[in-house]
């Protein structure tokens, strides 16, 4: 029977892993028990004078490799399970890139697109004031996540040096604008990252990159920059899509024209050129491409189109695209999904840099920034090769394999296992 929630799947995969990794059963309820589940009711003054109260949590997974770590999500549909899920990817994936953070993430339940600018900056400071004790540059760093932005993250950090008797806290949150304590290169850290372990991955199997053809998935902040990163190495985009649909052309798309109708016509399908046909999203994820790159939504990837995905690679630069059944699918047919944990750990990364700026005083380059995530990410994905030339069964689970190793490495030096 398909595992039905986030953490129930999570729990799946870490079990293999766990076992794999042979632990005792003590020590395995002790991984999959989240170390601290903060819950409440934070109330917020709408502009019409009425008050509302919205859940909030802070699930805090595991910090045995440093200071919890993970974003804040605002989203109706955010809720304990997906927020405690979310966390614990969160501490996996931070010690497959080898950053000395643990994992965490946040979440209020309701809806952003409701509210206005103001109310937004009142539930962010509820949400610190909520949360502020638990939080801190060496305890818990936020960062954002769905609906959060640079500006609701400079709310947070400024509400938590007024609560701490204006403390200077710059690196107690991450994914500031860059007045206000950001890093340069965050916005494109994610894409960044995933093209650096595209290219790799590429290596390893002796591919030329050149021509190879791509479809994307979501052409946001993510997907859009990889587009961006991958048409000028020389790749083919043939495929993109956004929440209205997708386009396709076999003769290849030029990212900077497919902007300019975004920008000016609100979409990507309002894209018109000679070979460019529109379709929806579900049919462009099975058009032929060498390398398909979800970049937008969870389970896209399932048990209804598994068999009918064409692409010999996927790289997960959304968080959650395939789901389990789907993975044992597409391993069957021989496509290499490069996971989640791995693919977008470029954002994390650079969050680490922001952080790491903060407690030193320093302002990283351009320069600085790109090869310090070139070398982090190179080193992440050779651990985990490596791990899969060992015997890991796919890059999702040697890369688990690698990031559980060193989270438990560190729980029995620290001896809580
Ligand atoms: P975004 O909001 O900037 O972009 C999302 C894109 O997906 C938009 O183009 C949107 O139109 C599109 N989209 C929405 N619904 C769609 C649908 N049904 N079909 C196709 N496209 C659809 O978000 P983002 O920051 O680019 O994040 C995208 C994914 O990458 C998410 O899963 C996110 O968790 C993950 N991720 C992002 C970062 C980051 O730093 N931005 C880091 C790690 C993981």
């Amino acid at each position: 029977m398909p595992a039905s929630t986030p953490y129930e799947r999570f729990t799946v995969l870490l079990t293999s892993a766990m076992d794999a990794l042979q632990l005792t059963d003590a020590e395995q309820k002790l991984f999959q028990t989240p170390q601290h589940i903060h819950k409440k009711k934070i109330s917020v003054t709408r502009d019409d004078g009425s008050t509302v109260e919205l859940p909030a949590f802070r699930v805090q997974y595991n910090n045995a490799r440093g200071p919890y770590k993970g974003g804040i999500r605002f989203h109706p549909e955010a809720n304990e399970e997906e927020v405690k899920a979310l966390a614990a990817l969160m501490a996996v994936k931070t010690a497959v890139v080898d950053i000395p953070f643990g994992g965490a993430k946040g979440g209020v339940q309701f809806n952003p697109k409701e509210y206005s600018k103001k109310e937004l900056q009142a539930v962010a400071r509820a949400y610190v004031r909520a949360f502020g004790e638990h939080l801190g540059p060496d305890i818990d760093c936020p960062a954002p996540d769905v609906n959060t932005t640079p500006e609701i993250m400079a709310w947070m950090r400024d509400e938590f040096e007024k609560i701490n008797n204006g403390l200077y806290a710059p690196s107690m949150i991450t994914g500031k604008p860059l007045s206000f304590g950001g890093s340069r290169g965050r916005d494109k850290a994610t894409a960044r990252g995933a093209f650096f372990v595209l290219e790799e991955l590429l290596k390893a199997e002796n591919q030329d990159s050149d021509g190879q053809r791509v479809i994307i998935q979501g052409f946001g902040n993510a997907g859009g920059h990889m587009a961006h990163f991958l048409h000028k190495a020389g790749y083919a985009i043939v495929g993109v899509s956004d929440s209205k649909g997708g386009i396709y052309s076999e003769d290849g798309l030029d990212p900077s024209e497919i902007d300019l109708t975004k920008e000016e016509k609100g979409s990507v399908t309002a894209y018109e050129a000679k070979g460019v046909r529109t379709v929806t999203n579900e049919a462009l994820l099975e058009l032929p491409c060498d390398i398909l790159i979800p970049a937008a939504l969870d389970n896209v990837l399932n048990e209804e189109n598994a068999d009918r995905i064409q692409a010999r690679y996927i790289i997960e630069v959304a968080n959650g695209p395939t789901t389990p059944e789907a993975d044992a699918v597409l391993g069957k047919k021989g496509i290499i999904v490069v996971p989640d944990v791995l693919a977008n750990a470029g954002g994390v990364t650079v969050s680490y840099f922001e952080w790491s700026q903060g407690k030193s005083g320093e302002q990283w380059t351009d320069t600085q920034v790109d090869d310090e995530l070139n070398r982090i990410m190179l080193n992440a994905f050779r651990a985990v090769h490596e791990q899969k030339l060992k015997g890991a069964p796919s890059y999702r689970m040697a890369a688990f394999l690698v990031g559980l190793g060193r989270i438990v490495e560190t729980m029995k030096v620290r001896g809580w296992m």
